[in-house]
């Protein structure tokens, strides 16, 4: 396909951790990782589209998980930050394993492995055709990664965030599809329809800062091979679409 056939030149691809997994939901399955990595580069090198990375950490370590089991709310969620870098440096290492420069900024210090993120510097390298890997969350307690992936996609003028799902649900249903077989999917929503309807999409905060930046959502299965580009050159319907 040739460049510039995509519908946004700067997206955001959020990635939960348990993208990363096998079918446990834990750990990092390597074959997983090069499949996304594989699309990530089409998209940057054929698409010619700028692709921010946020990732999640959740197939590691989430706050709540620590929380629920009596640890301090913020010390548990620092770990859930830092599991959130491991899942970077895999992907980093899966996407160099394609020839695709990539950089991994943090929100959480680590000079070793990882820049600090800085806003600049992360358009810099998206504009020289780099992949760029958030990682970190927001460097703050209390939140997940939507939130990030929001607030980052506004900071560097993407367009769009990509938030991809896994397990086999491949957009926004009526209910969760897993438990209410009835549940029907929706290919388009508000902001609002979101938050009224107490979906499960992303978390309310980060619903609500997309509305008030105008960022379109879309929520589509990331493991389906072709997916990125699906959504990106956007020529059959996938998903749903929250604008
Ligand atoms: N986290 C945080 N602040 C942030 C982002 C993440 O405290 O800005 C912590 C939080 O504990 C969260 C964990 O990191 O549960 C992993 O992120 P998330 O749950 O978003 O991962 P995902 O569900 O996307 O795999």
């Amino acid at each position: 396909m040739p460049s510039g056939a995509a519908r946004w030149k700067r997206v955001v691809l959020k990635l939960s951790g348990q993208a990363f997994s096998d079918a446990s939901g834990y750990s990092i399955d390597g074959d997983v990782v090069s499949q996304l990595a594989t699309e990530i580069v089409d998209a940057r090198r054929n698409l010619d589209v700028d692709v921010a990375v946020v990732v999640g950490g959740g197939n590691i370590w989430r706050g709540m998980t620590g929380a629920g089991a009596g640890m301090d709310r913020a010390q548990s969620d620092y770990m859930g930050m830092l599991a959130t870098v491991i899942n970077a440096l895999a992907l980093q290492d899966a996407l160099e394993r394609l020839d695709q420069p990539t950089r991994v900024q943090s929100a959480i210090q680590m000079a070793q492995v990882a820049e600090p993120y800085i806003r600049r510097k992360a358009i810099r390298h998206l504009e020289r055709g780099r992949v760029v890997i958030l990682a970190g969350g927001l460097g703050n307690p209390f939140f997940t990664t939507d939130t990030p992936a929001a607030l980052r996609a506004a900071e560097i003028e993407a367009e769009a965030i990509l938030k991809g799902t896994h397990s086999g649900i491949d957009g926004i249903y009526t209910a969760d599809p897993r438990t209410h077989p009835e549940a029907t999917k929706l290919s388009e929503l508000t902001y609002m329809d979101v938050l009224n309807r107490g979906l499960k999409v992303m978390d309310p905060t980060s619903i609500t800062f997309c509305m008030d930046h105008k960022l379109p959502i879309v929520v589509f299965d990331v493991l389906e091979r072709g997916n990125i580009r699906r959504v990106l050159v956007g020529s059959e319907p996938i998903g749903t679409l929250v604008r």
